[in-house]
């Protein structure tokens, strides 16, 4: 029953204890919407919803509190309104809209909260005015700017040092600002900036910087305190770093007990990036293969390790799933058991050890063909409930086998129906040839019929 995790922030695996369990909270940073996310992004989503889904079956489902934001004001979003011509919400509510509908295409549980940015302006600026009076942030000609130097222990989570900081050319020289790391909490309207890109604020008109965003809804939804925050590992500096810094500067106590970043993805060995040209889009992803398939390729893989991206792994987790799910369909009307099994649970109770728990799954699916090859119907029902139950945990399975092989739509699915069925007539009438030409005319279309002992099924290749 005992959950590890590893925590960024400790460096190693620790037991997980919540504050309250009756209120295990999370909070994983979501989207900047201003265009389609590609296959990387899909990564925290999926990973941190197994997680999610974990914390569930061993507190309850109504336990869990998961938060999960809206990036709808930043630079890029006003660079692509300003390019566009459209208003920063159409723009905002379109690409939230697409995110949230691929993620589900993901089996990704929708969050229990999802805050949008602009909505919080007010609880951003309430922070920011908190952190000037007490003194670690201050006015400048250009916005309110966050003094790193004023936290003793500003860089705890990386472990990066500010002479690090001043050292690398990352860090552009401004004179605006006392110290090159110091980084902007608010940022004050320029010239041609849109109306819709601008509040008012104490200290003059603008809009809030990037990290105050997550720090104050983060407060606001789950409490000063969460247990677990997660990302991309790309967020650990500095986004997850100033978020650390503005929560705990404002509240004077620990922002999230737990901090937890999930690896890059590669594609083919090489980083995907804009310029190397190899951006793959979840949208066009979810055209060519199952929500399912995707999500097993992700899981493939330890999710603190780099993945490598291929055609191949999204072929070998299609026939894996194909497989599994072949494995489900011979035990599926034998409902009623039991879920005993507790291989997956165990895998993910380690850290999310997705790779064992997915070999775990495959051993499931072992016994739903042994069991169905005795005709042991206990050992069926058990078979059944322990495939299921870990499908629920992993966010797969939530097909039907007959959805999974079949596909398709009600009508096209009845036209074959009837097709097999005339074929099955045709062979009790002994009339080979006319079965032989349904058979090959269904298989020009891609289908394959099964004939088994209690009768023929039919599944798309
Ligand atoms: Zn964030």
């Amino acid at each position: 029953m005992t959950i590890r995790l590893y925590d960024t922030a400790a460096r190693e695996k620790r037991v997980f204890e919540p504050q309250d369990p009756t209120r295990v909270t999370m909070y994983v940073c979501g989207p900047t919407v201003y265009n389609y996310a590609h296959i990387g992004n899909a990564r925290p989503p999926i990973v941190f919803d197994v997680l999610r889904r974990l914390l569930m079956a061993t507190y309850g489902e109504e336990a869990v509190v998961y938060a999960r934001n809206i990036t709808d004001i930043e630079d890029k979003i006003i660079q692509a309104s300003l390019e566009s011509g459209e208003p920063i919400e159409a723009i905002t509510q379109k690409f939230a809209a697409i995110y949230n509908a691929d993620t589900a295409a993901l089996n990704v549980l929708a969050p229990s909260i999802e805050p949008w940015a602009t909505a919080h302006v007010g609880d951003m600026i309430e922070m920011i005015g908190k952190l000037v009076r007490k003194g670690y942030a201050y006015v400048g000609s250009e916005g309110v700017w966050f003094s790193v130097k004023s936290m003793a222990d500003y860089g705890k989570l990386s472990g990066r040092k500010l002479e690090d900081n001043e050292a690398g050319a990352r860090v552009t020289v401004d004179a605006d600002k006392r110290d090159p790391a110091d980084f902007a909490l608010w940022k004050f309207a320029k010239a041609g900036e849109p109306d819709d890109a601008i509040w008012d604020s104490p200290w003059g008109r603008g809009r809030p910087g990037w990290h105050i965003e997550c720090s104050a809804m983060a407060a606001k939804h789950l409490g000063k305190t969460i247990d677990i925050h997660g990302g991309g590992i790309d967020l650990q500096f500095p986004h997850h770093e100033n978020e650390i810094a503005q929560s705990e500067c404002a509240h004077g106590q620990q922002m999230a007990r737990y901090w937890m970043h999930n690896g890059f993805l590669d594609m083919g060995g090489e980083k995907m990036s804009k310029s190397l040209g190899n951006v793959v889009l979840v949208h066009d992803l979810l055209e060519r293969w199952h929500g399912e398939v995707l999500r097993f390729a992700m899981l493939s893989g330890h999710y603190r390790a780099p993945l490598d991206w291929t055609e191949d792994l999204l072929k070998q987790a299609k026939t894996t799933l194909d497989r599994i799910y072949g494995a489900l369909r011979r035990v599926w009307e034998a409902e009623g058991g039991t879920a005993a099994d507790r291989g997956v649970r165990r895998a993910l109770e380690d850290d999310l050890n997705t790779p064992v728990a997915l070999a775990e799954l495959s051993r499931l699916a072992s016994d739903a063909n042994l069991a169905a090859d005795r005709k042991d119907a206990e050992a069926m029902a058990s078979a059944r409930a322990n495939l299921v139950a870990a499908g629920k945990l992993l966010g797969l399975l939530t097909l039907s086998p007959k959805q999974w092989e079949q596909g398709g739509d009600d009508d096209g699915n009845a036209r074959i129906d009837a097709l097999v069925q005339a074929r099955i007539d045709a062979r009790a009438a002994k009339d080979w040839a006319e079965a032989d030409r349904i058979r090959d005319a269904l298989a020009a279309e891609g289908i394959e019929i099964m004939d088994g002992s209690s009768g023929s099924t039919w599944r798309r290749i």
